[in-house]
C-alpha cells in the first residue's frame, strides 16, 4: 500500500464525516447553490468578501464524501485569499481533477489528486470549485455540473 495514497485518503475520509465550516452563514456578501445531478450532491456555498478579500467562507449540503471533503477542504484554504488569488486556485484544482498531475503550492489540496483515477467522483470533487468560480465571475443562476 502507497502510504501517501492511504494519508491523501484518510485525510477525504475525515473531512467527508466532519466537514469543516459546515454551517450557514450570517450576512454572506454573496452566496450559491450547486447540484452534481450525476452522483445526487448539492450544497450552498456562503462567501464573505470584503476589499477583494475572502473574508469567511462555509457551506452546508448534502452529498457524497467525495464531494463534502472537497468543499470542507476549499474552505480551510480559502479564508484571508484575495479573489484572484482563489480564481488561480480554482484553475489548477479543476486542471488537476481533470490530468491527476498535482501543481505546485496548494498545500493540503493535493490529496485531491487522487481523485483523478475515479472518473465518476471527478464532479463530485470539482463541484465546490465550480460554485467558487461562478460566484466570482459573478455568472447567474444555480451551478451545475452538467
Ligand atoms: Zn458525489
Amino acid at each position: 500500500m502507497d502510504n501517501i495514497r492511504e494519508l491523501y485518503q484518510q485525510t477525504i475520509i475525515d473531512h467527508g464525516r466532519k466537514p469543516r465550516n459546515f454551517l450557514i452563514m450570517d450576512n454572506p456578501t454573496s452566496f450559491k447553490m450547486g447540484h452534481n445531478p450525476l452522483c445526487g450532491d448539492d450544497l450552498t456555498l456562503f462567501l464573505k468578501i470584503k476589499d477583494d478579500v475572502i473574508q469567511d467562507i462555509s457551506f452546508q449540503g448534502e452529498g457524497c464524501a467525495i464531494s463534502m471533503a472537497s468543499a470542507s477542504l476549499m474552505s480551510e484554504t480559502l479564508k484571508g485569499k484575495t479573489t484572484t488569488e482563489a480564481l488561480e486556485l480554482f484553475k489548477k484544482i479543476h486542471n488537476m481533477l481533470l490530468d491527476g498531475k498535482e501543481p505546485d503550492n496548494i498545500g493540503k489540496l493535493t490529496v485531491l489528486a487522487g481523485i483523478n483515477e475515479f472518473p465518476a467522483r471527478v464532479k463530485c470533487a470539482a463541484l465546490a470549485w465550480r460554485t467558487l468560480e461562478a460566484i466570482l465571475d459573478g455568472t447567474d443562476g444555480e451551478v451545475t455540473t452538467e
